[in-house]
């Protein structure tokens, strides 16, 4: 499979767990937590799809289109090492949803973020929330749960808490 058909299956893929939590959780009140601002694409599909909820973002290094920079308020701008620790006390609130999307690094830093993740985001997010990412993120509790019809196994993943 070529790298572009790779891309853009990973590209459905996420979009169809996204939009799969949209009804799932209804009845899971709390913010969005977006990992990884990049472009803001996501960011821009999640603002439409969610439009109630509020999304914090968390991005080393903003650059993304003009139209997709969330409010300053909204935003924690550094490594996730630096500004997940603590950012409760902004939020407020427990997450309904985090998407995690960081793995252009290293084998070994995809899995050390892994870590990473797993143990700080396990009191971010509300029961019942989901957290969807590109690679696995096995917070402590959590259940694996399937990928929405026509999604191949491993393209991505939905934990929830
Ligand atoms: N979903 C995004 C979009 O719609 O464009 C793409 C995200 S891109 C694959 C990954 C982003 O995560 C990059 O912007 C990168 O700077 C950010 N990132 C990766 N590791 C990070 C870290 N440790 N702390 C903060 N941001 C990080």
């Amino acid at each position: 499979m070529s790298r572009l058909d790779s891309f853009i299956r990973r590209m459905e893929a996420q979009r169809a767990c996204l939009d799969a939590a949209v009804p799932a959780l209804a009845n899971v009140p709390g913010p969005v937590l977006e990992l990884g601002l990049g472009n803001g694409r996501t960011y821009d599909h999640l603002r439409e799809i969610m439009p109630d909820r509020r999304i914090f973002v968390f991005e080393r290094k903003v650059a993304a289109h003009p139209d997709c920079i969330p409010p300053n308020e909204d935003l924690f701008t550094g490594d996730f090492r630096d500004t997940l620790p603590g950012a409760m006390s902004r939020i407020g609130a427990k997450a309904a949803l985090v998407h995690a999307d960081y793995g252009a690094g290293t084998p070994d830093y995809v899995t050390g973020m892994s870590d990473f993740l797993a143990e700080t985001l396990t009191d971010m997010v509300a029961p019942g929330g989901w957290v969807v990412s590109d690679y696995p993120i096995e917070g402590n509790g959590w259940q694996a749960l399937p990928l929405p019809d026509g999604i191949r196994p491993n393209r991505y993943f939905i934990r929830q808490a």
